[in-house]
């Protein structure tokens, strides 16, 4: 059972909680999609039972047309943010990990088209992979943070926080604002160009520069 853990693979002891996901915030993947640049981030949430391990195997869900993988950075959350400030961001972030927002694609993309809610695209069980989380005093700089995903070896998607619409620290004001993030609570940043679909047998192999690697297969 998934919890969440430090690069020590120690349990970090913070509860599972909501994942709160932002789509759209980098400009190479608004325009792979042929989407419109959002006025304001656009927010969606995955629940707890979302969460597995992104070491372990990822299965996919079969007979619901292209699983689409999606790299983001996660933040994990350790005290409450309700209506924060900048200056409050900071000392309430546990960590930053790796996590994939799983993606039916054509499930989304007919919901898109009767303009109805994502829910069965994205927050079905096991849709958020995800990874140890690297303690905050560990990272030099979490506003430039850079991250791939390797595919068999190929390069398919390479960001870098740096290169966000939102950074980190106004993504997270901007949704404690609708939401108030809880301790355990993560929140994925969105993801940069190179989604694509994963197909079983696939060696996935994912790196925050610096701070982590994960391998995992596509089963
Ligand atoms: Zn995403």
């Amino acid at each position: 059972m998934y919890i969440h853990r430090d690069t020590k693979s120690n349990a970090i002891g913070l509860p599972l909680g909501k994942i709160v996901c932002v789509g759209r915030n980098y400009a190479d993947h608004i325009e792979e999609l042929n989407n419109a640049v959002p006025d304001e981030p656009l927010l969606f949430i995955k629940p707890a039972t979302a969460l597995c391990s992104f070491a372990e195997p990822i299965s996919i869900v079969a007979g619901q047309g292209e699983c689409h993988n999606e790299l983001e950075i996660a933040i994990l959350i350790k005290s409450p943010l309700t209506k924060a400030s900048e200056s409050d961001i900071f000392p309430a972030i546990w960590g930053y990990g790796l996590g994939l927002d799983l993606t039916l694609r054509d499930v989304q993309n007919r919901l898109k088209e009767m303009g109805l809610p994502w829910e069965r695209a994205k927050s079905f069980d096991y849709s958020c992979p995800m990874s140890d989380f690297v303690a905050r005093e560990q990272i030099i700089d979490g506003e430039n943070l850079a991250f791939s995903l390797s595919i068999n070896g190929e390069l398919r998607q390479q960001g870098n926080t740096r290169l966000m619409l939102n950074n980190v620290t106004k993504l997270l004001v901007e949704i404690s604002q609708s939401f108030t993030l809880l301790p355990g609570d993560i929140v994925m940043t969105g993801t940069p160009k190179g989604v694509g679909p994963l197909l079983i047998g696939d060696k996935v192999e994912a790196k925050m520069e610096h701070y982590l690697r994960i391998c995992s297969t596509v089963v």
